[in-house]
């Protein structure tokens, strides 16, 4: 009772995964040329630029350290944020800053 019914679809999913290697294997004959065709100094750039945009690293454009940006930070050497133990720090001079 089971039996036929399981075969039907057996059948289908062996075509269906038959289908499917035939189109893997164009897949891949097809990726195979791409590769090839795309081992020039384009390709290798985009993997030298892929790992640095994950890793995101901020810099305070005021006290320079890493892992914030603006003085609103608590961790800013001259934080404008109360919660900060830096808070009362002040910026020795915004000009070097600028001239940065
Ligand atoms: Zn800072």
């Amino acid at each position: 009772m089971t039996t036929p019914y399981k075969t039907k679809r057996k059948e289908g999913k062996t075509k269906k995964i038959r289908e499917g290697k035939k189109k893997l294997m164009k897949d891949k004959r097809k990726g195979l040329t791409y590769e090839s065709g795309m081992s020039g100094p384009g390709g290798s750039m985009d993997d030298l630029e892929a790992p640095a945009m994950k890793k995101k690293k901020v810099v305070c454009e005021t006290c320079s350290l890493v892992g914030h940006v603006t003085r609103k930070s608590q961790k800013c050497k001259y934080s404008t944020n109360e919660k900060s133990k830096f808070y009362v720090n002040l910026p020795p001079a915004v000009e070097t800053v600028l001239v940065q």
